[in-house]
C-alpha cells in the first residue's frame, strides 16, 4: 500500500471512531496531509500502530459539574480533561470554559497540543481540557463556586508529573487561582507546578500573561526576517480582544507594527492611528465590557456591529479569537487587499479552505501549533520555575520566549525545506512535531 493509501485508510477510522466531531476530524486531517510525505521517506513511523495510537487518547475523563448560582439555584456542566499524549512528559494543555466547549472540541485542541508542544522543544505532553460552563456575566462569586467544583474531580487526575492544566479561552488568573485553591485544599500540598498561569505572587511566571501573544509577535517578525522585512510601519489586524489579541497588539507596538483592528463577539472596532492599548486594557481586564465601549472614549475609531474583521485591509493579519473564525471568504478579501504573513494566535482560527487561498495566493502562513506555541512554552518555563523554587525577571523569562519562538521558526522552515516545501509552515510545523513525538513514542515501546 502507498504511504498515502496507508495514511488515508487510517483516516477512515479515525472518523468512525470519532463520529460528530468535527473540529477533532478538522484537526487530524490538516497533521495527516503532511504525513504521507514523512511515511514516504521514513516508512517504519507506519509500523507498529504508531500513527494509530498517537490518535487515540491515552485518557478521556468526562465528568459532572454541579454549582450553586447566586439565586440559590443549582446548575449542571460538563467537564472535561483529554490526556492525549504523554510520551515528551506530563500532560500540558489549557481549560476553556464556554458554552461551545464539547468532547470534539477539547479532543481537536488536544490533539494539536501534542505537536505544538513537541515544537517548543520542552518537555512537555499534550492535553486539553474545559466545560461548557459560560462565564460570561456571572459573578465572581459564582465562577469561584464553579471552579471548586470542577477542581473537585479533576484534582485526583491532574500532578506536577502527570497533567499540568492552565488556562485557554474563559479561563484567566482569576479563574487559575479559585483552581489552584481548591486543589491546594483537597491535597493539603502546596504543589505549585500542578496549575500554570498563576498569579506573581503565588508561584506564577513573568511573561505567562503576554506569551502567547508576544510569541506569535515575534514568529511574524521572524517570518517577515525571511523576506528581509520587519514589523515596522506594517498595518496589522487582529481578531479577538482576549489574553493573545491584546499581547499580540502590546508587542507588535513595540516592535513598530501598528494594530487597526480587533474585534469580540459583537463586532469590530477600526482605529486608523493605531489600537490604544491603555484603552482595551481597562474595557476587556478590568471591566469585562463591550468592545463597542472603545469608541466613546477614541471618538475617531469606528465600530461595526457584526460583519468581519477579515474587510480590514492589512500587511499582516493574526486571527486570535476561536476556531474557524477566518473563512475562505475572507481570505480572498484579505488577499485582495495585499496581506503577505498571516499567524494563527488561536488555534486553528483558518478553515481549511482558507488555508488553501492563501497557498496559491503565495501568502505565508503559519499554523497555531507553530506562531502560537508561545504561551505553553512559558507554562514549560513557569514550571521549571517551580520545580527549582526560583523566580526569574520579566527581561529574562520575555528573552527566553523570544528565542525559543526563533527557535520554532527554525525548525519549521528548516524541515520544510528538507522535505522540498520551502515557505511551507504548515507541513513544516506538522512534520517537526511528528517526527519528534514519533521517535519517542518508538523508545518507549507499544504503550
Ligand atoms: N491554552 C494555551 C494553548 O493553546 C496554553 C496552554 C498551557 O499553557 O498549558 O496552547
Amino acid at each position: 500500500m502507498s504511504a498515502r493509501d496507508q495514511v488515508a485508510a487510517i483516516y477512515q477510522q479515525v472518523l468512525q471512531r470519532n463520529a460528530g466531531e468535527p473540529e477533532f476530524h478538522q484537526a487530524a486531517a490538516e497533521v495527516f496531509e503532511s504525513l504521507h510525505v514523512v511515511l514516504e521517506r521514513y516508512p517504519h513511523y507506519a509500523d507498529g500502530g504508531l500513527v494509530e495510537r498517537l490518535c487515540e487518547p491515552e485518557r478521556q475523563i468526562i465528568f459532572r459539574v454541579p454549582w450553586v448560582d447566586d439565586t440559590g439555584a443549582v446548575q449542571v456542566n460538563r467537564g472535561f480533561r483529554v490526556q492525549y499524549n504523554s510520551v515528551l512528559g506530563p500532560y500540558k494543555g489549557g481549560l476553556r470554559f464556554h458554552p461551545s466547549v464539547n468532547l470534539g472540541i477539547v479532543k481537536f485542541l488536544g490533539f494539536e497540543q501534542i505537536f505544538k508542544n513537541a515544537l517548543s522543544g520542552l518537555p512537555i505532553g499534550g492535553g486539553k481540557g474545559g466545560s461548557d460552563f459560560d462565564p460570561k456575566g456571572r459573578s465572581d462569586a459564582e465562577v469561584m463556586r464553579f471552579c471548586q467544583s470542577f477542581m473537585t474531580e479533576l484534582h485526583r487526575h491532574i500532578g506536577e508529573y502527570t497533567d499540568v492544566p492552565a488556562g485557554d479561552i474563559g479561563v484567566g488568573g482569576r479563574e487559575i487561582g479559585y483552581l489552584f485553591g481548591q486543589y491546594k485544599r483537597l491535597t493539603n500540598s502546596y504543589e505549585s507546578g500542578v496549575l500554570t498561569g498563576k498569579g506573581l505572587n503565588w508561584g506564577g511566571s513573568q511573561v505567562r500573561k503576554e506569551a502567547t501573544g508576544y510569541g506569535a509577535a515575534y514568529f511574524v517578525a521572524e517570518m517577515l526576517k525571511t523576506v528581509k522585512s520587519s514589523l515596522d510601519g506594517k498595518t496589522v489586524v487582529v481578531s479577538g480582544s482576549g489574553n493573545v489579541a491584546i499581547y499580540a497588539i502590546e508587542k507588535i507596538h513595540q516592535l513598530g507594527g501598528i494594530v487597526v483592528a480587533c474585534s469580540d463577539s459583537s463586532g469590530y472596532i477600526v482605529d486608523p492611528k493605531g489600537i490604544d492599548l491603555e484603552l482595551l486594557k481597562d474595557i476587556k481586564e478590568s471591566r469585562r465590557a463591550r468592545i463597542c465601549e472603545y469608541v466613546e472614549t477614541a471618538t475617531h475609531a469606528t465600530f461595526t456591529s457584526g460583519g468581519s474583521i477579515w474587510d480590514v485591509a492589512c500587511d499582516v493579519a493574526i486571527p486570535a479569537a476561536t476556531q474557524n473564525e477566518l473563512d475562505e471568504d475572507a481570505a480572498i478579501t484579505l488577499v485582495k487587499g495585499g496581506v503577505v504573513v498571516v499567524a494563527e494566535g488561536a488555534n486553528m482560527p483558518t478553515t481549511p479552505e482558507a488555508v488553501q487561498v492563501f497557498r496559491d495566493a503565495g501568502v505565508a502562513f503559519a499554523p497555531g501549533k507553530a506562531a502560537n506555541a508561545g504561551g505553553v512554552a512559558t507554562s514549560a518555563l513557569e514550571m521549571q520555575q517551580n520545580a527549582s523554587r526560583d523566580s526569574w525577571s520579566f527581561e529574562y523569562t520575555d528573552d527566553r520566549l523570544a528565542r525559543i519562538m526563533t527557535g520554532i521558526h527554525g525548525r519549521v522552515v528548516e524541515t520544510a525545506e528538507d522535505y522540498g516545501m520551502p515557505g511551507d509552515y504548515v507541513h513544516g510545523a506538522n512534520i517537526a512535531g511528528f517526527v519528534k513525538v514519533a521517535d519517542a513514542m518508538i523508545s518507549l515501546g507499544v504503550i
